[in-house]
């Protein structure tokens, strides 16, 4: 059984200074995706975001970064926003706290340049964070952002025609939705992205960036 959509207000009220959603007047959803860049992958979604005009926000893994230049310059190139998702992928459950950080910062030493500015994002990997790595990430400026909706695409156990419904069906005005581009999540994403994008262009809806 996967949860789909987060436990809210469960979430909220233990969690209240992270963000799960933005308040939205208008029909707006914001599409994320974790872990890149990498190629094949996120140029599948860049490919895909293009092709439909739709803006996503990016939460990177630094040292795909590094490996990758590239595609991280595709990403900044074409208009989408920028989070930061560790250097190397931290659980913040399983990790000390000055490591943990350090990570965080190695990350944005690579992010920083290309953010003009921008407001600084940070979405702990795996969603597992300690609350004081939360005041330490505070402190250094970013907003730490969760989501409302979880496509749940790197589960292999989950038919990607399933994976689409659910995506469609949690997500609301002011949703912040998790895709992943990885090689696990690849099938359902792939499946799932244009189908999604389609199903709410088709209602008006239109789809920003976080920063
Ligand atoms: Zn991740």
């Amino acid at each position: 059984m996967i949860i789909h959509k987060m436990g809210w207000p469960f979430k909220k009220v233990l969690y209240p200074s992270l963000t799960w959603s933005r308040s939205a007047k208008e029909k707006i959803i914001y599409l994320t995706f974790d872990d890149g860049p990498i190629p094949e992958i996120t140029e599948f979604v860049l490919d895909t975001l293009l092709q439909k005009k739709v803006k996503a926000t990016f939460f990177c893994v630094g040292d795909n970064v590094r490996k990758h230049p590239r595609v991280f310059q595709r990403v900044l190139e074409e208009g989408h926003g920028l989070g930061n998702h560790t250097f190397n992928h931290l659980n913040g459950w399983k990790t000390a706290f000055s490591e943990y950080v350090q990570n965080i910062d190695k990350c944005q030493a690579y992010l920083d340049p290309a953010l003009n500015g921008r407001k600084w994002l940070f979405r702990p990997p795996y969603g597992r964070i300690t609350k004081k790595q939360i005041r330490a990430v505070q402190q250094k400026g970013y907003e730490v952002i969760m989501w409302d909706v979880l496509s749940a695409d790197f589960m292999k156990s989950l038919d990607k025609k399933n994976c689409l419904q659910k995506t469609v069906k949690y997500s609301e005005q002011g949703s912040i939705v998790v895709f992943h581009d990885n090689i696990k999540a690849f099938e359902n994403m792939s499946y799932a992205l244009p189908r999604y994008i389609d199903t709410f262009q088709a209602q008006g809806y239109k789809f920003g960036t976080l920063n």
